[in-house]
């Protein structure tokens, strides 16, 4: 089987954005409204030769269920079924309180965590993500999902990893 990379995040940080650029497809739902009912959150891809299953968490959603649960659930998918955990936040909002929710979930399982700092757009918004450090997740990764730029770099920590 397939290693299974797992990204997960609150809503809006642009997790949807890096999975479709990581399979090179428009399959996730690119969207701010958490909610809507999506089905093509697992693809497979590769990197540097090493192939991969990929799911993007918050594209799986619960009816009914607030924010905390989905969250909760997501990282239960994550720390489950994942080889390595890709958590994606936002340059541009700082370390917020549910960042600081999913780190803490995520801290406790035994499964390699990277953490991507999306929305780091310019070369100021790349410098200013040392704040994530906080969050106990080892070297922020600096990515825009717009630009494409640094996702080369959180993949090779990705296939390191396997
Ligand atoms: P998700 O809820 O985490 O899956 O986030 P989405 O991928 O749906 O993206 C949420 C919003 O952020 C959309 O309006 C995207 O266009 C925007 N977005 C995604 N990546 C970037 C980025 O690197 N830079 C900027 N400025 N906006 C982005
Ligand atoms: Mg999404």
């Amino acid at each position: 089987p397939l290693p299974v990379v797992a990204i997960i995040g609150q809503p809006n940080v642009g997790k949807s954005t890096l999975f479709n650029r990581i399979i090179n497809e428009r399959v996730a739902i690119v969207e701010d409204k958490p909610g809507v009912t999506r089905d093509r959150n697992y693809a497979r891809a590769s990197w540097m030769g090493h192939q991969f299953s990929i799911i993007d968490t918050g594209g799986i959603t619960w009816e009914n269920s607030t924010i905390d649960e989905e969250i909760r659930a997501q990282a239960e998918i994550a720390i489950e079924e994942a080889d390595v955990i890709v958590m994606i936040a936002d340059a541009s909002k700082g370390v917020t309180d549910l960042d600081e929710r999913i780190a803490r979930l995520l801290y406790r399982s035994k499964k390699p965590v990277l953490l991507g700092i999306n929305k780091a757009d310019n070369p100021e918004q790349r410098a200013d993500i040392y704040d994530f450090y906080s969050l106990g997740l080892g070297e922020p990764i600096p990515v825009s999902g717009a630009h494409g730029t640094g996702l080369g770099d959180l993949l090779d920590k990705v296939v390191e990893n396997f």
